[in-house]
């Protein structure tokens, strides 16, 4: 249970209201886009991914594929994940939020803020200094977080 809610025992604040002027200019993202972010920017390929579903070499080649084709079907556009179970399994290979998910599927209220770069989002924050750093990242805008402009910004300059 504990994979399920750990936010229950490290709920933040709130976050901050949208201004009137950010939410007018919030677009949706598509969930299978956001699948595609999160696991690019964990620096993970299809394969890999499968292979971790699958417990790696353990697993036999079918299985490996059939897990493979799964991977990358989520990132297909229209396509959706039947089960909030999948959200969850994937979230342990790497980081996203499942709620994100789940919102921009059904698409209620207004869009939920997260960077359209690497798609980390209020409680799913990148790590500025590597794994298990507590220094993290804030949403500067509703569509880029400070570490997707930190680095635009010295790709710019470079
Ligand atoms: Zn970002
Ligand atoms: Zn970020």
């Amino acid at each position: 249970m504990t994979a399920l809610f750990p936010r229950t025992f490290e709920l933040p604040a709130a976050p901050p209201p949208l201004s009137a002027t950010d939410a007018a200019a919030a677009i949706w993202l598509a969930p299978s886009t956001y699948i595609r972010l999160r696991r690019e920017t964990a620096g993970l390929t299809h394969a890999q991914v499968a292979d971790k579903l699958v417990a790696g070499g353990t697993a036999l080649p079918v299985e490996r594929e059939i897990a493979r084709l799964l991977v990358r079907d989520l990132e297909r556009h229209g396509v959706t994940a039947r089960q909030p179970s999948a959200l969850i399994t994937l979230r342990r290979i790497f980081p996203l939020d499942p709620d994100i998910y789940w919102q921009l599927v059904y698409r209620q209220g207004e869009p939920p803020r997260l960077c359209h770069t690497c798609g980390c989002s209020y409680f799913d924050s990148c790590q500025l200094g590597g794994h298990d750093s507590a220094d993290l990242c804030d949403l500067i805008s509703d569509t880029l977080c400070s570490r997707c402009a930190t680095a635009q910004a010295e790709g710019a300059a470079a």
